[in-house]
């Protein structure tokens, strides 16, 4: 009995041994698991703070690629949304967000036959003016919030004018590029007002009702360009050169838009030494204000262009012994279709836009209908910027000066079976 006794002490001392030492492993295997999730932290703040350091519009893109692989199961929705053609109001599509520090370095492939990219499809640019209710140049704030809502759940996306002309689209795959234009330089449009000290877009513009909508929406960039004429260049609090360092500052595009908007300075109406004037006057204007900033976008006051024989002093002229040169002239003509500048059927000097509002079948509104109807028409981006995805038959439409290092990808839709 005495034997069995001290042989059952022997074995709980075993026991007792045996469960001290399990749980020092297990305190001690915590630890680990601790040690290596804040080193995982640690590399996450890390990967962080270095996205920081990159400037503001590449840290966009570092986050927009991290949510590349929720974007692709977005692009299911919405490709099965556009084969039944339904009005898509699906806005969780966008308000998915995950932190997946490692996502950025995957190379961005997609389902081409689910995707189905159209980088060779049409780009809108829209030509808004004021916020008041006198439609259609100028809307109030509750219908322009009614064209972000729409664009935004209907895959469209702002791309900045820079990034039209230069070719150079960073929307997620799937996704629709949209350029939204103002033009007069109006105090509707833009003007800027001090906060505690810091000038911001003054509450109930345009682009402070942008801003406040891309805040709220994510994957929605509030980017526009503001065409301005040479003088009441949007008047409120600041300078003229305060202004317009502000839009630049803030990744807006600041364009040409003559330097006067009475109808007897229409381009048509002009000399050529006229029509030289007043787009060199205004040039000059945002080039002093911004010092090596790129002006080459030009919004025709009344979308009236310079008579054809001189139609060539918009792309190149000279004003008072500086030179300029222009890429793109906007009309105001709802007309489309709207090639994008890729495309060799796209005119630069007489490059379509449509009036931002309802009504005519040729306005934004209109033309959002055309391309519910018919998807296949616009621009459908493949995620990737670099490259340019487009159906093999439309091969003979791409202007292959232009393309500069991208990658050409031609592809064939399989028969749907
Ligand atoms: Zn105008």
């Amino acid at each position: 009995m005495r034997l069995v006794h001290s042989k059952l002490l022997k074995k709980a001392n075993v026991i007792i041994v045996l469960m001290i030492f399990s749980l020092l492993v297990v305190a001690c295997s915590n630890n680990n698991i601790k040690d290596n999730k804040e080193i995982n932290n640690q590399q996450i703040e890390n990967k962080n703070s270095e996205n920081k350091d990159v400037d503001t519009e590449n840290n966009h893109e570092n986050n927009k690629s991290n949510s590349i692989d929720n974007n692709n199961d977005k692009i299911e929705d919405k490709n099965s949304d556009n084969n039944d053609n339904s009005d898509n109001n699906d806005t969780s599509k966008s308000d998915v967000k995950q932190e997946d520090a490692t996502a950025e370095k995957t190379p961005i492939e997609i389902d081409y036959q689910k995707v189905k990219p159209n980088e060779l499809g049409h780009i809108m640019v829209i030509m808004y003016h004021g916020i008041s209710n006198n439609p259609p140049y100028h809307i109030t704030e509750e219908q322009f919030l009614e064209d972000l809502e729409y664009m935004y759940n209907n895959g469209y996306r702002p791309i900045s004018m820079r990034d039209y002309i230069d070719n150079n689209i960073k929307v997620e795959a799937g996704f629709t590029p949209i350029v939204l234009t103002y033009d007069d330089g109006l105090s509707s449009t833009f003007s800027l007002e001090k906060i505690d000290g810091e000038f911001v877009a003054k509450k109930g513009t345009a682009i402070e009702i942008l801003e406040r909508f891309a805040k709220t929406h994510p994957g929605f960039d509030n980017k526009a360009a503001l065409y301005i004429n040479g003088d009441g260049i949007f008047e409120g609090e600041g300078t003229v050169e305060e202004r317009i360092n502000w839009l630049v500052d803030h990744g807006y595009d600041v364009g040409n838009h003559t330097s006067s908007h009475a109808k007897e300075h229409m381009l048509s109406k002009l000399t050529s030494r006229e029509i030289m004037s007043h787009i060199g006057i205004v040039d000059q204007l945002i080039k002093n204000a911004v010092p090596n900033y790129t002006v080459d976008s030009l919004a025709y006051t009344f979308g009236v262009r310079p008579k054809k024989p001189l139609l060539n002093l918009v792309s190149e002229g000279e004003y008072k012994g500086i030179t300029y040169n222009y890429k793109v002239g906007f009309r105001e003509g709802p007309t489309g279709p709207y090639y994008p500048p890729l495309d060799n059927r796209f005119t630069p000097l007489k490059a379509p836009r449509a009036r931002g509002s309802k009504g005519d079948p040729a306005d934004m509104w209109g033309f959002f209908e055309y391309y519910k109807k018919n998807p296949h028409k616009k621009y459908i981006s493949d995620g990737n910027p670099d490259r340019v995805s487009i159906l093999e038959i439309d091969e003979k439409y791409v202007n292959k000066e232009k393309l500069g290092d991208k990658e050409l990808y031609l592809y064939k839709l399989e028969k749907v079976q």
